[in-house]
């Protein structure tokens, strides 16, 4: 007999691989299942603030974000006619002790899925099994899964606990919220790709042009090859009153004839948007959408966790962040109580207001609301920034969503506070 405990997460996604390694180096019996048969190296860009990356270094992966990803030095908001608004440095040249990364998507989950392999085992995670139902008892929680493809049962689990990490259509949370109802659509669409270019600015920034309802953000998620050229993660942003797509897919094909005209002018000096649109070779489209925050995430031995917790606009590079923040926390609380149920609701307490405020703080477009300032007092753009905002009310939004986000500089390098 036994006293190891066990956990199941659901979703092999950023969260869910991350609480593997985090649980594991706890000394839990851990077992992901995942919906997709196989795991490919889906998405393209994703931000990791620098209080994830350092958990992420705690797991020990610095090496492997360093060779993946790309140290973000810095990031600007300029207007529509390409007129430089506000500009900060960010990660380690902003003094952080930790780098900010631009990372690719795909390549982060493979990195993430390659390290779960090897320190729990080949078999620790189980693709091809959708979650369908679970049931909960005093003892553990037992899932049910189904091959989404064919609906066929695939098979039976039992763990002491389970973990939501199944994203924003997440089953899990269907379950204590049945009447939610689909994401909710913010009346934006995103269309998202990645061209090979010659790199702008520092070769490290990222930038963000336009205001609310078109928005241009484009950032390198590779060093140059040996030709000069990055691979350049670009997001174009319009709103589109009756958007709201069937189903939000993060992999679904897109037209660039159903934007690139709305950007067919915002060729300037240091970076041609048309150009980088005509060139990429593939385009997704993704809706603006979130769903309103929740009052409870721990059920019992059951809790959620990422986008499944707090789905949340994309603003503010803080999803994947997020995430992992949950992991670290999750595993915290498992460390400080027995009782495994009062440690999900510990690390219920200790992220759900956190993660809420970002949630709403996203739907007011969190710190690039600077751009939508600047189109609100000068649609026609500028001779002088400062006669149509002040500097500091500048710095006072970026320093403001840096605190709701946990990632303000002081408190990380101080040590305080920047676990959750
Ligand atoms: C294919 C894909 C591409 C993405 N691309 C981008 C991007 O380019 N830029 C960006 O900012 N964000 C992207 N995201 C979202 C981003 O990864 C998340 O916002 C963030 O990383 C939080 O991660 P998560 O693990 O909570 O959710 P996710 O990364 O969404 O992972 C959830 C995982 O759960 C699995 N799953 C869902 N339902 C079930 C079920 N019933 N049973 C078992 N498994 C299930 C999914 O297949 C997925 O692997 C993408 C997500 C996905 C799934």
């Amino acid at each position: 007999m036994t006293n190891q405990k066990s956990a199941m997460i659901i979703g092999a996604g950023i969260g869910g691989l991350v609480t593997a390694l985090q649980l594991d180096r706890l000394g839990i019996k851990v077992q992901v299942f995942e919906s997709v048969e196989e795991i490919r190296a889906l998405g393209v860009g994703i931000n990791l603030l620098p209080h994830s990356v350092k958990v992420l270094t705690e797991l020990g992966l610095a090496e492997e974000l360093d060779r993946e990803g790309v140290r973000t030095a810095e990031l600007a908001y300029y207007n529509k006619f390409g007129q430089l608004i506000w500009k900060e440095p960010r990660g380690m040249d902003a003094g952080y002790q930790w780098p900010q990364y631009s990372i690719h998507r795909g390549k982060l989950q493979m990195l993430l899925m390659k390290e779960v392999q090897r320190r729990l085992g080949e078999h620790a995670i189980k693709t091809g099994h959708h979650l369908a139902e679970f049931e909960e008892n005093a003892d553990g929680v037992t899932a049910h899964f189904v091959n989404r493809k064919t609906g066929q049962t695939v098979g039976s689990h039992q763990a002491d606990m389970m973990i939501g990490a199944d994203g924003i259509h997440s089953i899990v949370r269907k379950a204590f919220y049945p009447d939610e109802g689909a994401p909710k659509y913010g009346g934006r669409i995103l269309w998202r790709g990645t061209t090979d270019a010659s790199p702008f600015m520092t070769g490290k920034s990222m930038i963000m042009m336009g205001h609310v309802d078109i928005k241009f953000v484009a950032y390198p998620i590779s060093a140059p090859n040996p030709q000069g050229q990055s691979t350049i993660n670009w997001i174009a942003e319009l709103t589109v009153p009756d958007g709201m797509l069937d189903r939000t897919d993060w992999n679904r094909r897109a037209n660039k004839e159903d934007f690139a005209a709305a950007f067919a002018n915002w060729k300037f000096d240091w970076i041609d948007v048309p150009q980088l649109i005509e060139k990429s070779e593939s385009v997704y489209e993704f809706p603006l959408v979130d769903k309103d925050p929740v009052k409870q995430w721990a059920f019992g031995r059951i809790a959620l966790l990422g986008d499944a917790a707090h789905p949340m606009y994309p603003i503010g590079s803080n999803g994947a962040s997020q995430a992992i923040l949950d992991s670290e926390a999750l595993s915290r609380s498992l460390q400080e109580n027995v009782s495994m149920e009062a440690a999900l609701q510990q690390y219920e307490a200790l992220r759900l207001d956190k993660t809420t405020s970002i949630v709403l703080s996203n739907r007011e477009n969190g710190p690039e609301i600077v751009m939508q300032i600047v189109e609100d007092r000068a649609p026609h753009g500028f001779a002088n920034l400062y006669d149509v905002v002040s500097r500091q009310e500048l710095e006072d939004i970026s320093t403001r969503y840096k605190k709701i986000a946990g990632f303000d500089k002081e408190t990380m390098n101080a040590g305080k506070e920047v676990k959750s």
